[in-house]
């Protein structure tokens, strides 16, 4: 994205110009705090960020800023912090239309007996399109800016997230089995790459490879994923060891549990984003360490399921990456990165019996800048840091709950909530003001939410 013209004075954001033209604006954000997230720590106070054709042009004090910026269209946040936007580093984001559909099941019952035939039943590339557009809503509204979805027809997904202005990583999925999306696995890898092949330049989308889990994949498959990574430098997206079951049937048909297979499978390296990864051994841990694999950590999804409790301390510990993902809506239900930072610093309190494990600030930070990383794109997204991608969220810290306000970053992860969002920006580009979307895409949506409610309803009972 570049060629914006700068604003040329005025207060108006010019909303109507957005919405045609699609491009960024020069702006500057004038915000009480800052918080960039690198470097950790910091908590920048009456600060302006300058945002340039899309860009973080840079981060000033708000005294000076003024003389610097004057011809940009400015925002006054006077309540506010100004963070980077989050990153939701593992959903399905199409499950949205299945929210609420079967809750209160274990793992394996909910989607054997749950999930999957209402999938078999409804998937399409309009259920996909429009499923995705339904999460893309409620993820702005709740400050997420990029996520990294694994679903079938990931062109669809691309589609809607691209229409909503979000940033995303799009998983190339591979099961073996049949679906409405592909016949095969081979025919799964066929059409993630093409897609990849299609969209290698868009600026908002990246691509990773993404088979499952050990459990719905062969070795064969596996292999070709490991191959495929290294030639194309993909990260790799898999569920990995999330409940006890998927261990036991893996020590049955394989004869060792799930890591120990994709290590032999050549799958362990810095790209390998390992969902879940509740239940580790220490050595696991070290292995994950050593081959500077990311874990995504998904609180919510794994209380709701009674999958276990990550041992997220001990990896934090151990140097591996954690970052912070909802699940699909179905198994959350919410798309709720707030609430997915709060349960994960809260967890592994409780987990590690020690109140100093994972800080407001290592949560803050596991939900920004270590999603991107996991991700590939920490060089883009992740931090507000001059050269990055303007991926910015506004939280209003006003009104009886959140005060008084001793530390900003500690108000953030423990007492606000998704609904103190004021303003998104996605590349530059205003998506949300005062909490008011700002997408043509989003709008009008909710009579199409009502026509799926009905259609995946009435089948379900039939
Ligand atoms: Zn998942």
């Amino acid at each position: 994205m570049s060629g914006a013209e700068p604003a040329r004075g005025g207060r108006d954001p010019g909303h109507a110009e957005i919405a045609r033209t699609g491009l960024p604006q020069s702006c500057l954000i004038r915000a009480r705090w800052v918080v960039p997230v690198e470097p950790a720590g910091a908590v920048l106070e009456h600060h302006a960020v300058a945002v340039r054709d899309g860009m973080i042009e840079a981060i000033v004090p708000d005294q000076q800023a003024a003389a610097r910026f004057a011809a940009y269209e400015s925002f006054d946040l006077p309540g506010h912090v100004l963070i980077p936007g989050l990153v939701n580093a593992h959903t399905h984001a199409a499950v949205a239309l299945l929210r609420g559909l079967a809750d209160d099941l274990p793992l394996m019952c909910w989607l054997e007996e749950h999930v999957w035939p209402a999938e078999a039943r409804h998937l399409s590339r309009e259920f996909v399109r429009d499923g995705t557009l339904l999460a893309c809503a409620e993820m702005l509204r709740g400050g997420v800016t990029c996520f990294n979805d694994m679903y079938f027809f990931p062109d669809a997904a691309l589609e809607a997230a691209l229409a909503a202005g979000l940033r995303s990583a799009q998983g190339m999925i591979v099961v073996e089995h049949a679906s409405a999306y592909a016949p095969d696995a081979a025919d799964y890898l066929r059409r993630g790459l093409e897609l990849r092949d299609r969209f290698r330049d868009e600026p908002l989308a990246s691509f990773c490879l993404a088979p499952h889990a050990p459990y719905t994949v062969s070795d064969e498959t596996l292999k070709k994923v490991s191959t495929l990574a290294a030639e194309l430098d993909l990260p790799v997206h898999i569920h990995l060891q999330e409940t006890q079951e998927e261990i036991r049937r893996s020590l049955a048909e394989h004869g060792m549990r799930p890591l120990e297979r994709l290590r032999r499978l050549g799958l362990l390296g810095p790209g390998l984003i390992a969902v879940h990864a509740v239940h580790l051994e220490g050595q696991e841990i070290q292995l994950l360490a050593q081959h500077g694999c990311s874990v995504v950590h998904c609180p919510s999804s794994n209380l709701k399921l009674a999958s276990g409790f990550a041992p997220v301390a001990a990896l934090l510990a151990a140097g591996v990456n954690v970052a912070l993902g909802t699940d699909g809506a179905a198994s959350n239900n919410r798309l709720d990165m707030f609430q997915e930072m709060r349960s994960a610093a809260l967890l592994a309190k409780a987990v590690a019996q020690d109140p100093q494990a994972m800080p407001a600030q290592a949560a803050l930070r596991a939900a920004t800048l270590s999603g991107a990383r996991a991700l590939g794109i920490e060089r883009v997204a992740g931090s507000i840091e001059a050269g990055k991608s303007a991926d910015l969220v506004a939280v209003e810290l006003r009104g009886p709950e959140l005060a008084p306000c001793y530390d900003v970053v500690s108000q953030l992860v423990y007492a606000a909530g998704r609904e103190h969002v004021s303003h998104v920006w996605v590349g530059g580009r205003l998506l949300m003001r005062e909490r008011i979307l700002d997408v043509p895409a989003l709008t009008g949506l909710d009579t199409r939410w009502q026509l799926w409610q009905n259609v995946v309803k009435k089948r379900a009972d039939s």
